[in-house]
């Protein structure tokens, strides 16, 4: 994957300086008490919270008639919200919690499509201190059973049509949940509250409480990508990583027009689609439509969008149309674009060149690390298929588990082993609810093991290899899925591809590959002939699959997540587990 070319930065091209460019200084003297300086606090040493910091400090200075939030409806309308006014709307809400007597770290569950009320309630309930637990809105009754019960939620916002089709019949085994409020207007309904009649009652003033820093704030789900998910806690000092990464790893300025195209359902929709955004004072998009390639196009000219974080799943969804199918739009303002959530293939990078004239530039985090840890910078070389160097104040290592359960790290280049973080981040999880056992296992010495393989190159960059749970031991060799999904995605007929492992009495296992094909093209014999010669020439025999598989679509989390252990328990007559977070239209 190496054999790519790497993309070079000429900085003199950039529209403005970029906030990195000095990566070997700023990362040596990096300290995060200092980066904490970048943050206000609450007043007479009132502690630190996230809402304080992404809005009540803008709303009373020079940006109180910034608009903080351009949301952008299904029905094409649109709403402007300021700073000064989500401050007011946001202590509203966090005035309607404290008389409902919703105390201080008790859980705000939300259960909304990304609309207003949805980022006003998220931000309202971190100012009353309340853990704030965003679901996707798409979720069926029982995930959204299980997430409520073993979160403890006290309050659910949501509307009346999500309420009546996938709550009100579980709402008596949900003792705990004391509040409904519904965010639509409409006659009373048993046992909910109307939003509207909430705020119009509560005072738009609101004094966040002191907060110690170490206060939990948010309740995250993983994916569900390889298991049941966890729900991982995180606290108001997050919001430093938040901030800091913001500025190091999508280079925001208070001037830019951010979007990030991720539901606050999943982490990065919360992290990026809400907080770090408005902690830099930007104008932060929120759209409301699933993806859809035009529209997305026409968002991204219309709204002057400067930044742009998205996810490989959509990039692969623009590839199968075509870079042409950008061409007619004016993208003048868009000058930074970045991706998260899985391996960005080296072929989906250099897209992003031919359709936009400048590369994608891929990140890698996890919901446990609350923020990004390892990135492609704007000002720095881009290595196709490299997830990057790490963020300033995180040290990232490839390591080895010994025999006496400790880890040692592996200094020598391109080696495969354990992708760990030094712990001690601001974002880092402060454990996994109810699961203190498994939490406690991620910790081994000083590192945070990720559960994701990786090498490091001799510049520092870091290569994905697979998620520890996926990669294939073939005939001796360690196999990771992403190197050869990525040689299958350099062919003209392949949109996607997934890879297993399967048994094999001689091999141990095999590689098999599964492949969605781009418009134009259908399953024959041929096809599969010819890929697995393409495979073939490309990675050797010993790592190219010996099977291929064609599929419609393959199967994905609602974050947009190839699930490969669904493949594989599908390919296998496996049961399929827990299937709380696969798009519904997979199923
Ligand atoms: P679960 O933990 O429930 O199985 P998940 O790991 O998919 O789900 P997330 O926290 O949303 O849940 O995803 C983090 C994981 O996504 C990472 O551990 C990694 O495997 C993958 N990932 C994220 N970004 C990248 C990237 N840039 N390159 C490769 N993999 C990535
Ligand atoms: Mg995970």
């Amino acid at each position: 994957m190496d054999a790519y070319k790497v993309i070079e930065k000429d900085l003199a091209h950039l529209p403005r300086r970029p906030n990195l460019v000095d990566y070997a200084a700023l990362s040596r003297d990096f300290d995060w008490s200092r980066a904490r300086a970048l943050l206000d606090g609450l007043p007479q040493g009132g502690g630190l919270n996230i809402a304080h910091e992404a809005v009540d400090r803008h709303a009373y200075g020079r940006r109180a008639d910034k608009v903080a939030l351009r949301c952008i409806a299904k029905s094409g309308g649109r709403r402007d919200i300021r700073y000064h006014e989500l401050a007011e709307e946001t202590s509203r809400f966090a005035n309607a919690l404290a008389r409902l007597g919703v105390a201080a770290g008790e859980s705000v569950f939300l259960l909304l499509g990304r609309v207003p009320e949805l980022y006003i309630a998220a931000l309202g309930a971190l100012k009353a201190k309340c853990v704030v637990a965003p679901l996707f809105s798409a979720f069926g009754p029982e995930p959204i059973e299980t997430r409520l019960a073993i979160g403890s939620g006290r309050v659910l916002v949501t509307t009346e049509a999500l309420y009546r089709r996938k709550v009100e019949a579980l709402r008596g085994r949900l003792p705990g949940l004391a509040h409904v409020i519904l965010i639509d207007e409409g006659p009373p309904l048993p046992a909910t509250l109307r939003w509207q009649e909430l705020m119009s009652a509560a005072s738009p003033l609101f004094a966040i409480p002191p907060t110690d820093p170490e206060e939990r704030a948010l309740l995250h789900f993983t994916s569900g990508t390889t298991g049941r998910p966890k729900g991982a806690i995180h606290v108001h000092e997050a919001v430093v990583t938040h901030h800091v990464t913001g500025l190091y790893a999508l280079d925001l300025n208070e001037d830019d027009v951010f979007w990030c195209t991720a539901d606050p359902g999943w982490v990065t929709g919360t992290s990026y689609g809400i907080i770090a955004p408005l902690t830099h004072g930007v104008t932060n998009l929120v759209v409301e439509a699933e993806f859809d390639a035009e529209t997305w196009y026409g968002v991204l000219a219309a709204e002057r969008v400067s930044v742009w974080y998205t996810a490989p799943t959509a990039i692969r969804m623009m590839m199968k149309l075509g870079a042409a199918a950008v061409r007619g739009y004016d993208l003048g303002a868009l000058r930074f674009m970045a991706s998260v959530g899985e391996p960005l293939n080296p072929e989906a990078v250099l897209w992003g060149l031919e359709a936009f004239g400048r590369p994608f530039h891929d990140n890698w985090w996890q919901t446990e690390t609350g923020g990004i840890m390892i990135a492609n910078f704007l000002a720095l070389p881009v290595k196709p298929g490299a997830m990057g160097l790490p963020l300033p104040g995180i040290e990232a290592a490839i390591v080895e588990r010994q025999a006496d359960g400790s880890v040692a790290v592996v200094e020598a280049a391109m080696v495969q082993g354990d992708l760990a973080l030094k712990a001690g981040w601001p974002s880092m999880m402060r454990g996994y609810l109810n699961e203190e056992e498994r939490y406690r296992k991620c910790f081994v010495g000083p590192w945070y093991l990720t559960g994701d393989l990786a090498k490091r190159d001799a510049d520092g960059y870091f290569w994905f290899v697979g998620r520890a749970d996926d990669v294939i031991k073939s005939s001796g060799h360690l196999i990771g899925p992403y190197e050869v999904e990525s040689a299958l995605m350099e062919h003209r007929a392949v949109a996607e591809a997934g890879v297993i492992g399967k048994p094999d009495p001689i091999a141990g296992e095999i590689v098999k590959a599964f492949v969605a094909l781009k418009p134009g093209f259908s399953a024959s014999e041929e096809l599969r002939r010819e890929l697995l010669g393409h495979a073939r020439k490309r990675l050797g025999a010993a790592v190219a699959p010996k099977e291929i598989g064609f599929l419609a679509n393959l199967p994905k989390t609602r974050s947009g997540k190839i699930m490969r252990r669904l493949l594989k328990a599908r390919e296998l007559g496996l049961p399929q587990g827990d299937l709380s977070n696969l798009e519904s239209d997979e199923r």
